[in-house]
């Protein structure tokens, strides 16, 4: 770990906590973070040379595993040729159309270089369109780090946002209200009271920022029933679940139909890259058809737009998703029988490719509470105890965990030889 150590000590003086986003800087699990030098298939390896199993995938994107052959060889061919214009290509029309293709809800896109700004940009829409202002969201669901949505709740369901971070003005936080996931209740609540000034739900399908925690059979179909009461509009955020939860994502997986979806790092192949899009008659509404301001020097970047056509190509011919349910289940129900063999009070959530763990007694976590009242200090013994044997899970207790196409029978039987161990000494 001498590596690793002497790069964060120096990362520090010139790079906030010494790292560029903050979830890396294992605050919560404690320790060094690892740097990272390379990662192939299903592995990582770190600055001393270390390998791991990596179950993060970059936070989602790399169905395919990392560095496929067929997304490198597109982005060095592409870089031949330029690495930005700033004018319109005929990769993003390609792209586009394979989007749409692959969801089609989404019948018109718009590209960006984030799932921050995917998010962002949809939440004007979604205002622009309606001329509402008020924006609804779940407790523990994460949409990137623009103003409106670094919002958490206040003492109920009904109370106005408060911002979750200093430098988010509270006049733009009261427009953020905030109820509980899994939770149509607490829903129809805060549209009785503001559904009018409404212009829209956000909501992770399958929320992969409290751990991993799929809905409950009704939740999201109650949520598009209550968006067609009050003529506000859907937003799915599918940065984690798209491409991951099935091909078209979890709008297909569960059959709602959301007016606007976000896409993130997965439409990349791990590329900077992310693209909102829906209903024709909304998307129309932004700038150049419509008045919604919206625009990016970057966005539909040649480079970005030959990675994500060479992974959604490919996720679009192979015949991926029935092996890695398949071992993504293997994992989790391996991991509970491990965890009933040694006593340890553990449950498990799984989504197509997603996976969390627990440490609870609670037999099934479906909402924010649930996931936070977990053992962290259990997790944390249990989390190095993994990196020690060459698995990489995220470092922190509440996120969702990631399974790829080269994640097969042997590598999860690896895992479950780790966590064999791990799990003794807990
Ligand atoms: N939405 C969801 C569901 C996410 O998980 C994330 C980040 N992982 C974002 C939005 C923000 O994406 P980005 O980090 O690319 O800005």
């Amino acid at each position: 770990m001498q590596k690793s150590e002497a790069l964060f000590s120096r990362a520090q003086q010139t790079i906030p906590g010494g790292v560029n986003s903050p979830v890396r800087a294992f605050k919560a699990v404690g320790g060094t973070p690892r740097f990272i030098t390379k990662a192939d298939g299903p592995y990582i390896w770190d600055a001393d040379g270390k390998q791991y199993i990596d179950y993060v995938q970059s936070w989602g994107p790399m169905v395919l595993g990392h560095n496929n052959e067929k997304i490198r060889q597109a982005v060095i061919d592409a870089s031949y040729n330029g690495l930005s214009f700033g004018a319109p290509t005929e990769a993003e029309v390609i792209m586009a159309e394979k989007v749409s293709k692959l969801v089609p809800s989404m019948e018109m896109v718009r590209m960006v270089n984030s799932g921050t700004e995917a998010t962002m940009s949809a939440i004007r829409l979604s205002r622009g369109y309606t001329g509402r202002n008020k924006i609804v969201k779940f407790e523990g669901c994460y949409h990137g780090h623009a103003d409106s949505l670094l919002v958490k709740a206040g003492s109920g369901a009904l109370t106005l946002g408060v911002p979750s971070s200093p430098g988010v003005p509270e006049n733009v936080a009261e427009h953020t209200l905030t109820v509980e996931f899994n939770n149509l209740d607490s829903v129809k609540e805060v549209f009785a009271a503001h559904g009018d000034d409404i212009a829209c739900i956000i909501v992770e399908p399958v929320a992969g920022n409290m751990n991993c925690i799929p809905p409950v059979d009704g939740f999201l179909q109650g949520l598009r029933d209550v968006c067609n009461h009050y003529g506000s509009l859907l937003i799915f955020d599918e940065v984690m679940t798209g491409f991951r939860v099935s091909r078209g994502g979890a709008q297909e997986r569960y059959s709602i139909t959301p007016d606007l979806t976000c896409l993130g790092k997965v439409i990349g192949g791990g590329m900077p890259v992310g693209c909102f899009g829906g209903k024709r008659d909304i998307l129309t509404h932004i700038a150049p058809t419509g008045p919604v301001y919206q625009a990016g020097t970057l966005s539909g970047n040649p480079v970005a737009m030959a990675a994500g056509l060479a992974a959604l190509t490919q996720i679009e011919q192979d015949d991926l998703y029935d092996s890695i349910f398949d071992n993504t289940k293997a994992l989790v129900e391996g991991m509970q029988a491990l965890a009933d063999k040694h006593g340890i009070p553990f449950t498990t959530n799984v989504a197509g490719s997603m996976f969390g763990l627990f440490f609870t007694d609670v037999k099934k976590v479906t909402n924010y509470q649930q996931a936070i009242n977990c053992d962290t200090e259990r997790f944390k013994t249990f989390y190095h105890g993994m990196l020690n044997e060459g698995v990489y899970l995220a470092p922190a207790s509440y996120e969702a965990g990631f399974v790829s196409k080269l994640h097969d029978k042997d590598i999860i039987e690896k895992t479950l030889q780790a966590a064999d161990k791990v799990f003794a000494t807990l």
